[in-house]
């Protein structure tokens, strides 16, 4: 008997065209499935959870697994970068040095009476556009779609009730405005619109104070009298720059070259309330590229000059406009509109990832910081933005960080952080140098003296010149260090002599170009952006995750408990495994119906059936996830075709050519 014959089913879906927008986007049912599924649930959940911790179940843990391990080949494998497993717990005088410590910091507000907290910049954003709606229901007009609207603060959003109040149109203006542009507000301009606006706590009407800075680090100590101040790394990018001498060492001393990382970072964020998107410990990969501050360029940009990406550079947002352009990272390293090759290229290979591992194209966007959002020593800044049910949200970060990193752990520790490059020719060059009165450059910046001295003797030749100038001028000169404070130096403190030299090296520090990954943002867009319902059955949710990254590749069931059917099934499951296909047994008693359903959920690709055919001519069939077809064919061949398309070398076009199209297990309960 074949496998079609002992089917007692009509012919399957195969008829039915994938139709993956029949039905609206349910977020609650795709919220019932991952907790159904254990893609991720809350931790301790039975103590009752604490906001924005996580666990993640097998699903989730598969699914994140291979996300990660795409992640690796994609950058660290095809790059060849230098990868680290450094430490999470961190010495605070590293982060002290980054900037961490005075700087990482969020606004908060709180209502005056009850002491509710808020993030000063969501509940700005959500109190005023819950006005834009109520102005828009007013004048019963219809609500405009928010297609650009920012899912960072989406949140607070659905606790801001819109009340239907007309605005005059001078109002309107200004909120759109704001909104536009509400990432570069500071704390004290947040409280400026908090008192301009009368924006109260939409809970209680209560009124709220100033915004004050929220250090976002979790402190700990480190040995057991607690002598050591440590804490939990908020990124894993000081791991690598204070190995950065030895990097460069097993890099043969040349630059440019990347280290990567993937690893536990944490944030205290002050109110986590979005799922995946907003959590206090999260999985981060991060890549620091270096390069010479005077050479940009990337020796493979010519393999992606042509990818398109969607832009929303800074210049439009600060004039309270979101429309996005979409031009070739050619194109926009050429006009300048990325700063440089090296930016460009990873904006484009994340974009080539981000496609790899199924996020859709359309719901992508590169948004450029506006002056206050970037820190005062990048070079420029770009987010990658995924756009889900929460709105956009960044989920990569794209940043030139200059030399600010490797120069203030220099100064503060005095390891040498620099390139040596041995020139072709020596090179006769007037220069400036700096005879520093050490004694009183000590006393007047204290701590501070190392890196001022480092920062002021390496700076170029114009700007020596200029602080020589300065000098004799006025007897001081003020200038900026990489800490983002000014130093006056005065004339006691420094002669600066003009000196021939002639030099054989060329020493500098380089820059740094970090793409910065949130895996769990990644991985909760991927889901919503795999997630559909079947056209004849919206209870029937599928995960289309390519097969790439899904945790399970292969469901493999028999149509009945036949005890041989049974230990065949079986046999196949372990065959597959050994040639490390992830593959499942289903041997409940459940339909095959509702077997495929389950794995449908849980974004399994294929399906193996196998019946008593099986038994007498060795056949088994082979389903797809989405469009449910059917193959058919030996128990080897079909294992070989799944082999082939799990690892990439072979599409279901092509399986259709080795194997006979099925069409005898109908695929519904
Ligand atoms: P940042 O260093 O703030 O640019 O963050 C780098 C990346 O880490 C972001 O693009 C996000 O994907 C991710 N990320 C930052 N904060 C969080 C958070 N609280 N929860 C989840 N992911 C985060």
């Amino acid at each position: 008997m074949s496998a079609a014959a002992a089917s007692t089913n009509t012919p399957s879906e195969l008829a039915v065209p994938t139709n993956k927008t029949a039905h609206a986007f349910d977020k609650s049912a795709l919220d019932a499935l991952l907790l159904r599924r254990f893609f991720f649930a809350p931790s301790f959940e039975i103590y009752g959870g604490v906001a924005g911790l996580y666990d993640y179940g097998p699903t989730g843990s598969g699914l994140q697994a291979n996300v990660i391990d795409a992640w690796r080949k994609h950058y660290i494998i095809e790059e060849d970068m230098l990868e680290l497993d450094t430490t999470i717990m961190t010495l605070a005088d590293v982060l002290k040095t980054s900037g961490h410590v005075d700087k990482f910091t969020d606004w908060m507000v709180k209502d005056v009476q009850t002491g509710e907290i808020y993030r000063a910049d969501h509940l700005v954003e959500a109190v005023l556009e819950g006005r834009l709606k109520g102005n828009t229901e007013a004048r019963g007009e219809k609500a405009k779609e928010v297609k650009d609207e920012d899912p960072k603060k989406a949140k607070k959003k659905k606790n801001v009730k819109s009340e239907a109040i007309r605005l005059d149109d001078e109002v309107v203006t200004d909120i759109e405005y704001i909104l536009a542009k509400i990432d570069d507000y500071n704390g004290p301009q947040l409280g400026e619109l908090i008192r301009k606006y009368n924006i109260r706590n939409p809970t209680t009407n209560n009124e709220l104070t100033e915004p004050v800075e929220f250090n976002l680090m979790f402190e700990s100590n480190i040995g057991p009298t607690g002598q050591i101040k440590g804490y939990l790394r908020p990124e894993t990018a000081q791991g690598h720059f204070v190995n950065f001498g030895r990097l460069l060492e097993f890099n043969n001393g040349r630059v440019p070259f990347a280290s990567a990382q993937i690893g536990k970072s944490f944030r205290n964020e002050i109110a986590p309330k979005q799922g995946l998107l907003r959590v206090r410990e999260f999985t981060m990969a991060e890549i620091e590229h270096y390069v010479d501050p005077l050479d940009k360029r990337h020796a493979r940009f010519q393999e992606v000059k042509d990818v398109v990406l969607t832009l929303l550079p800074k210049e439009v947002q600060q004039e309270g406009r979101t429309e996005l352009t979409q031009m070739t990272v050619g194109e926009a390293v050429e006009k300048k509109v990325v700063d440089n090759e090296t930016l460009g290229y990873f904006l484009a290979r994340t974009q080539l990832f981000l496609e790899k591992i199924g996020i859709d194209p359309k719901r992508m966007r590169c948004r450029q910081h506006m002056a206050n959002e970037m820190a005062h020593y990048a070079a420029d800044c770009w987010d990658f933005e995924i756009q889900s049910s929460y709105g956009w949200v960044e989920c990569v970060g794209c940043a030139d960080r200059s030399a600010y990193d490797l120069s203030v752990h220099a100064a503060r520790t005095k390891a040498s952080l620099r390139v040596q490059q041995k020139l072709d020719e020596p090179k006769i060059v007037d220069t400036f140098e700096c005879h520093w009165n050490a004694k009183d450059v000590g006393m007047r910046f204290k701590k501070d003296a190392p890196m001022v001295k480092e920062f002021v003797s390496g700076l170029e030749k114009e700007k020596l010149e200029c602080i020589k100038k300065e000098l004799a001028e006025k007897g001081t000169s003020s200038v900026q260090c990489p800490d983002g404070k000014s130093y006056d130096i005065t004339s006691d403190l420094v002669k600066v002599e003009a000196v021939t030299k002639t030099e054989y090296m060329r020493e500098f520090i380089p820059n740094v170009i970090e793409p910065s990954f949130g895996i769990g943002r990644i991985l909760y867009s991927l889901l919503e952006h795999s997630y559909w319902a079947r056209e004849q059955d919206k209870a029937r949710g599928v995960l289309s995750l390519p097969s790439l990254v899904a945790p399970i590749k292969v469901l493999i069931v028999t149509i009945s408990q036949d005890p041989q059917l049974r230990i065949l099934i079986h046999d196949i499951s372990r065959k597959m495994r050994k040639i490390g296909i992830a593959s499942r047994v289903d041997d409940s008693s459940a339909s095959i119906g509702k077997k495929y359903a389950r794995n449908d959920e849980l974004g399994t690709p294929f399906g193996c059936t196998v019946d008593f055919a099986s038994l007498t001519k060795g056949t088994m069939t082979l389903r797809e996830r989405d469009s449910t077809s059917q193959l058919i064919g030996p128990i080897d061949t079909v294992i070989e075709v799944v082999h082939a398309i799990v690892n990439g070398t072979m599409d279901w076009q092509a399986a259709s050519g080795k194997l006979e199209s099925y069409s005898g297990v109908q695929d519904v309960e």
